[in-house]
């Protein structure tokens, strides 16, 4: 996750001002540092892409004398810096009123390292997954009305997230396309129809999705007329 987004969260979303941010920021780098201390891959935290994984370094930190001691003499700021980020990567708040999602909608640079998310099980387990999940309210972006069932993760309706310029296309494209604008939230059957079906069935639908989507994916650097768009998909191998 960029450590941009998480600035915005904290000043867009949570309305707190840019000192607040600048503390949660200087508790993560430190928690980084950290990190790398008791031998995390990562060089950073804003390189972990799975919120499990997330939850295992709040885990591991707890669990670390040397961290306890530093977060209780810094009056536990480091800890809170985490715990933010946390909320942040559950997209807590993210709900709370609709489209707050697009006021984090901005150009990221492409992170080959980052997108690792290889089985399906990962692929869910991501920490912009439950952002954009969350901000859609846990509905098809397709039809509100298409029910799922209750997902043992989070309780929530089970949807997944699709991304609507394959990622495949990430070389034709200079800014990232794993981003917000680009991922729609949807039931199992719009997801799977949209990867399986027939092109007549779905290419109304997909032309529809980016209809809604073309001014937010403006915002994050990914300017393409309907046409531009429709030559991605193709060449995506969609239909
Ligand atoms: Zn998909
Ligand atoms: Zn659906």
């Amino acid at each position: 996750m960029e450590e941009d987004l998480f600035v915005d969260y904290i000043i867009k979303i949570r309305n707190n001002k840019m000192i607040t941010a600048k503390h949660y920021l200087d508790s993560l780098n430190k928690i980084s540092k950290v990190m790398v201390e008791i031998g995390y891959e990562f060089d950073s935290i804003y390189d972990i892409d799975s919120f499990s994984q997330l939850l295992q370094l709040k885990d591991d930190l707890k669990n670390n004398v040397a961290f306890k001691k530093l977060d209780e003499k810094g009056h536990r700021m480091y800890s809170a810096g985490l715990n933010r980020y946390i909320e942040f990567s559950e997209g807590k708040l993210l709900d709370e009123s609709d489209n707050l999602l697009t006021l984090l909608d901005e150009p990221c640079p492409v992170r080959p390292k980052s997108f690792r998310s290889e089985t399906e099980s990962e692929r869910r387990d991501r920490i912009i997954v439950n952002q954009v999940l969350q901000a859609a309210h846990y509905q098809c972006e397709i039809d509100s009305d298409h029910k799922t069932f209750k997902s043992k993760t989070n309780h929530h309706s089970y949807m997944e997230a699709h991304h609507l310029i394959p990622l495949n296309m990430q070389k034709e494209v200079s800014n990232s396309l794993d981003v917000y604008s680009n991922l729609i939230c949807l039931c199992p059957t719009c997801h799977m129809l949209l990867h399986h079906g027939m092109k007549e069935d779905k290419s109304k639908i997909i032309e529809n999705l980016f209809d809604e989507r073309k001014y937010r994916m403006q915002d994050a650097g990914l300017r393409f007329g309907k046409h531009e768009f429709n030559e991605l998909i193709e060449e995506s191998g969609v239909y």
